[in-house]
């Protein structure tokens, strides 16, 4: 058999991995890349990229359906339609763009990227395979393995993915609107993708095993969020159990927080209750790597127990975001090429992409305390900023967390319409350890949502302006 050489063999070509082939190709290292299915993984394909354009065209319906009763702005439309293969289309033109974009990129690097699947033959070597029936796999072999296969989805055991049950992926690409929508799991996926189906037009309930939604997040945060649901006619079921379809399968069976057992009526049901790591099916257990629960174990450099094995992304576990892959894809080829690195951020910001949106970065009050930290907070509310009136946003708030000591950022929060654009400016002050001083002594372009963010800090100094 023949077998293919070279320095850097990355299995998975998704932010974790085409970012470490970009990286180390541009340090002169030989790169190959091997992707089962297209360039830029969950992120770009069935993640990220295509559920917030669907989450931009259903926030554009929305609103010209919202301004059919007239609006305060003066605006009237007669009618709103949409046509929604053609919403498809535009979604997957931007995947395809960037899709593209990603391939254009490793080509312009001079990164080998080979399309099938890798099977682990030892720790430097795997054969790659078009599919099943493949017998003629090509073999390569790297001095260094990196391996960013990501995750999948979590199925429910009494209900499979198929039918009526569906997963993030085909609810990313609907051939219709459903009459009726029960999502399984109030979390992240659950709540972003379901506002786009009851902006669309679905009547949609959500079942959340826990007694609050987004359970991640503290209740002041989450607060705006429950009542905006409320407000567009989403329905929550809390602390509540799935046991699975009904006889005839157009129903969801669920135990409810209060005891009582309902059947929700659906036309689909997009289970939503979390991703596990992706360990199954590729030969991974060969290497006997160390585990650290369903998620490969590394170090802060990203190496395994096996040397020169890497790992990074979602393979990983949690948090569970591009970002962190692609910073982790960086740093591994920046470490192969000789250079001194280690993951350890300061904070990574996590963006919840309802409406309205919440942004958490670093420590909030609760966390610190349990941290031992003797902290300071002070929040600023959207009510009383200016840019947030005229955008018709002002629910929601930005919340600082700071050391009383010596006034040290370690935590923002925000909840808001936009705000998942302040979190740049939320992750820039603690990664390069500014004080309240510092936020509160910058000039904040006026009129803008980010005057909050100035305001929160002189709040907790003592002396805001604006409230
Ligand atoms: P992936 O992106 O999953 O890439 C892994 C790649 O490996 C895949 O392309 C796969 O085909 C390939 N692969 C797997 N096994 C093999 C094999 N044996 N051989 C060859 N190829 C293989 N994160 C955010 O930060 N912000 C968001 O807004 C956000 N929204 C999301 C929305 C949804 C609906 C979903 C599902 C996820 C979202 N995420 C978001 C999470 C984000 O997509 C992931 O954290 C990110 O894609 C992880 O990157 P990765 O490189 O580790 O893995
Ligand atoms: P999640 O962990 O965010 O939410 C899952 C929810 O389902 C939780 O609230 C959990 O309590 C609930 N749950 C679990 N089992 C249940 C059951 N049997 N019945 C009812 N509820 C149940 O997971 P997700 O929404 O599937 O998203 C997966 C991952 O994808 C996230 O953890 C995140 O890492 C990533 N993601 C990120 C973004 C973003 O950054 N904006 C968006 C989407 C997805």
């Amino acid at each position: 058999m023949d077998i293919q050489h070279t320095t850097l063999l990355i299995i998975g070509g998704g932010p974790g991995g085409y970012v470490a082939a970009i990286r180390a190709a541009q340090l002169g290292i030989a790169t190959t890349l091997v992707e089962g299915e297209q360039l830029g993984g969950t992120c770009l394909n069935v993640g990220c990229i295509p559920s917030k354009a669907m989450i931009h065209a259903a926030d554009a319906y929305h609103q010209a359906h919202h301004f059919m009763g007239g609006s305060a702005l003066g605006i009237q439309v007669e009618a709103a339609r949409i046509d929604i293969a053609q919403t498809v289309r535009w979604k997957d033109g931007i995947v395809a763009r960037l899709t593209g974009g990603v391939g254009a990129l490793l080509k312009k690097h001079g990164v080998k990227v080979v399309k099938g699947w890798a099977h682990i033959v030892d720790g430097k070597t795997v054969d790659v395979t078009q599919d099943i029936s493949d017998t003629k796999p090509v073999r390569i072999q790297g001095e260094h393995l990196l391996l960013a296969t990501g995750s999948v989805e979590l199925g429910l055991p009494g209900m499979p993915f198929g039918g009526r049950v569906i997963s993030s992926t085909q609810a990313l690409s609907p051939e219709r609107i459903p009459g009726k929508l029960v999502v399984v799991g109030g979390g992240y996926i659950g709540l972003e993708l379901g506002l786009v189906y009851r902006k669309l037009g679905a009547d949609v309930t959500v079942v959340e095993a826990q007694d609050r939604i987004l359970p991640l997040y503290d209740e002041e945060l989450t607060k705006p969020v429950t009542n905006s649901l409320r407000k567009l006619g989403l329905q929550v079921h809390l602390a509540s159990t799935v046991q699975g379809l009904n006889a005839a399968g157009d129903a969801v069976r669920v135990l409810d927080g209060v005891g009582r057992e309902l059947d929700l009526a659906a036309d689909q049901v997009l289970v939503a209750i979390g991703r596990v790591p992706n360990t199954h099916g590729w030969g991974l257990e060969k290497l006997m790597l160390a585990m650290q629960g369903r998620a490969l174990k590394v170090d802060d450099q990203c190496r395994t127990s096996m040397r020169n094995v890497w790992a990074i992304g979602d393979l990983t576990g949690e948090p569970m975001l591009a970002h962190r892959a692609m910073a982790q894809g960086e740093m591994v080829a920046e470490i192969i090429s000789g250079k001194r690195r280690q993951f350890a951020p300061a904070a990574i910001a996590a963006v919840c992409f309802t409406d309205p949106e919440i942004v958490v970065v670093g420590q909030s009050p609760v966390d610190a305390a349990k941290a031992g930290l003797d902290c300071i907070s002070a929040h600023f509310p959207f009510a009383a900023n200016g840019r947030a009136m005229t955008l018709e946003a002002t629910d929601g708030f930005v919340r600082v967390v700071a050391r009383r000591d010596n006034h040290r950022i370690v935590g923002w929060q925000a909840v808001g319409v936009g705000v998942s654009e302040l979190s740049t400016v939320f992750s820039h002050s603690i990664e390069m350890g500014a004080c309240l001083e510092d936020v509160a002594g910058t000039i904040h372009a006026h009129p803008t949502l980010g005057e909050a963010v100035q305001e929160a800090a002189l709040r907790a100094l003592g002396h805001a302006l604006h409230v």
